[in-house]
């Protein structure tokens, strides 16, 4: 991955870290001095306007968009230049629902190169199953993918996301398309997600109701972060009224 490279002393014993980051595309600049910091075991909130840069962003991170800058990272034990696992969850995937795709044949397409219909190997079976688990969500097996409810979705691209299990945790706008409820046990299962594994996450996020209770730092973005820090500091800062046109707060 382009410019991936150990981080330097880090309070933390693993964190990703974002120095001076900027893209570029054709005359337009779409991020400049980008700075970030992101701990092992932390739920960081990219917050911003559309068109902001936040999928840009995520994008430089995996590799996907170039870039000027350092994006370092470093865990414990790692002694060689390495990039690290990164699991991803891309922006509102949409799947036909006449497709008779099953959740058990797409992890055999993403896991296995056994094509899909020749059925589920026992291994495969297994192995699906225990990741369904992580999510919760060994019930699904069966189901269609076109036909599963947003909260579903979610939660089978998040099991692919975690197998094997990544260092950091990529999730673009997962809240968009799932009811509120789908939301809070969606955002529950991130938090013991990201407590059993002991990961950082990084997500994208238009709902700010959540921040207070799940977040522990939040990064408001506009072609460059204009506040970051605990979720009350960005939320109560004249820079997110400004972008939003709030007066008095965010909720
Ligand atoms: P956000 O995720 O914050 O809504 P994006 O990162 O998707 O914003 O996009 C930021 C800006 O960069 C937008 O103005 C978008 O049109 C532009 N942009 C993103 N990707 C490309 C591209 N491949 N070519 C040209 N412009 C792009
Ligand atoms: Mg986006």
């Amino acid at each position: 991955m382009r410019n991936f490279r150990h981080g330097q002393s880090c309070d933390s014993s693993c964190c990703l870290r974002i120095q001076d980051l900027s893209v570029k595309i054709g005359s337009d600049v779409i991020l400049r001095d980008v700075n970030l910091h992101i701990h092992c075991g932390q739920l960081v909130a990219l917050i911003g306007p559309n068109g902001a840069g936040k999928s840009t962003l995520i994008k430089a991170i995996l590799g996907q968009q170039d870039f000027d800058g350092v994006i370092s990272f470093s865990a414990p034990g790692m002694r060689h230049r390495k990039p690290p696992r990164i699991g991803y969850v891309p922006q509102s995937p949409s799947f036909d629902p006449g497709d008779p795709l099953s959740v058990a044949d797409l992890f055999s397409c993403c896991l296995s190169r056994r094509p899909a219909f020749l059925g589920l190997s026992a291994a495969m079976r297994d192995k699906t199953l225990e990741c369904l688990e992580r999510v919760h969500g060994e019930d699904l097996l069966g189901k269609r993918v076109g036909t599963l409810s947003g909260g579903e979705l979610q939660r089978v691209l998040l099991a692919l996301a975690l197998e094997p299990l990544p260092n950091i945790l990529i999730l673009d706008e997962p809240l968009s398309g799932v009811d509120v409820e789908g939301q809070a046990g969606l955002m529950d299962m991130l938090d013991e997600i990201r407590k059993r594994y002991d990961l950082s996450i990084l997500m994208i996020t238009h709902d700010f109701g959540m921040l207070s209770t799940y977040a522990d730092e939040v990064a408001l973005i506009d072609h460059t972060v204009l506040k970051s820090g605990a979720p009350s500091e960005v939320l109560d800062s004249e820079e997110f009224c400004t972008v939003f046109h709030r007066k008095g707060g965010a909720l």
